[in-house]
């Protein structure tokens, strides 16, 4: 079986599908690994890396397995081999093009999360990603010191952090802002992850409101929760000098959990970083892909975070997708068991056979 790995297309996507360290275990696995040449650049990974590891150089679109991070574009469908597998975060937009196609697709994003499936879990590869980031974006952007520093000069004190969303990339936004000295506080709808936000040394701010979803997400809040969540929020904010919002609930637009009054009532200087942005943003200022300064507070909403540290994230996405090549492939075979829950749930295009 031949595995192609195509340069991404996308502007300023700079991470690529499988990388050189991953390729000597696939091939253990009887693949063959066809890379475009430049394929692994954005992430500063040379082609001869990848030769050197047991790839050849040439077209990843002639393979039976196509791996990519971002959705196809309708030209790169058109360059797909009848019959052939497109794995990659597929969206919802192109289904209808692979299956007309006739191929494959098997997105990422759709990867259920369970147990058996963690080491495929790309939502949560690239979670961390962008979590560690913004923590880094808050302490940019913040016009004082994330730590408490003891100077000839006088003592200053710790900024304070508050991540509102405390998922995969919430709890590593407040790990990160930890680690660089800040006083760190947690807060989300799901009671449950108080425990993880104490075990990442931050506070748990409790303002009573709970709402746990289906499959271990949240649900979305009823106009009288939600209400109530930005009186108590409103409040709570103001005491931070950088706010760090994560919150999302599937399939639904962002809620909004900073307004243009909790902004307006913080103190000059500080930041909010938007990690909603793709969904519409946590903050009512907030302008997705860009970063604007409002009644002084800098407000930080960026897109697609994980492609600006390109060589880890592709690391850990291309761990994700070799994972996910082992379960389709047998003795060197390619065997799309639609009874497996993850092949299942992952193929967005299931060819009638
Ligand atoms: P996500 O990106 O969908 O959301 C981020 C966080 O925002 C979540 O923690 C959510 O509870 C929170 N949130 C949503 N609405 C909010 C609101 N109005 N106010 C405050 N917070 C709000 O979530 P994620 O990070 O992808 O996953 C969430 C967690 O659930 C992770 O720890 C993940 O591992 C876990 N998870 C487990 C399973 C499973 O084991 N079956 C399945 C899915 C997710």
């Amino acid at each position: 079986i031949a595995v192609g790995v195509p340069r991404e297309s996308v502007p300023g996507e700079r991470r690529v599908a499988l990388v050189p360290k991953v390729v000597g275990r696939l091939r253990s696995a009887g693949l063959n690994i066809v890379v475009e040449p430049g394929a692994g650049g954005g992430a500063l990974m040379s082609d001869w890396l990848y030769e050197e590891a047991g790839a050849t150089l040439g077209d990843p679109w002639a393979c039976d397995v196509v791996v990519k991070v971002a959705a196809p574009t309708d030209e790169e469908i058109g360059r797909l081999k009848p019959g052939s597998v497109l794995i990659g975060f597929l969206g919802t937009d192109q289904a209808q093009a692979l299956a007309t196609a006739d191929v494959h697709g098997l997105a990422m994003e759709a990867i259920p999360r369970i147990s058996r499936a963690q080491s495929m879990d790309a939502l949560s590869s690239q979670s961390s990603v962008a979590g560690y980031l913004a923590a880094l974006l808050g302490a940019q952007h913040l016009t004082r010191f994330y730590p408490m520093l003891t100077t000839a000069a006088g003592t200053v004190p710790p900024a304070k952090t508050l991540v509102l969303g405390a998922g995969v990339a919430g709890l590593q936004a407040l790990a990160t802002a930890r680690r660089l000295g800040a006083q760190t506080t947690g807060y989300d709808v799901r009671p449950e992850v108080a425990e993880q936000v104490r075990s990442v040394g931050a506070k748990w701010l409790d303002l009573g409101i709970e709402a746990r979803g289906e499959g271990g997400y949240a649900r979305a809040l009823t106009d009288e929760e939600r209400a109530e969540q930005l009186k108590r929020l409103n409040e709570a904010v103001i005491g931070y000098d950088v706010v760090i919002t994560t919150a999302q609930v599937p399939g639904r637009r962002a809620p909004v959990l900073v307004t243009e009054d909790s902004v307006t009532a913080m103190r000059a200087g500080s930041v909010v970083v938007d990690l909603a942005g793709e969904s519409g943003g946590n903050c009512e200022l907030s302008v997705p892909g860009e970063v604007v300064v409002r009644h002084d507070v800098t407000i930080v909403a960026p897109l697609n975070l994980p492609a600006s540290m390109p060589e880890s994230a592709s690391e850990l996405y291309a761990r994700n997708v070799q994972a996910l090549l082992e379960l389709l492939v047998t003795d060197g075979r390619l065997n799309l068991d639609f009874d497996d829950e993850i092949v299942a749930s992952a193929c967005v295009t299931r060819k009638e056979s």
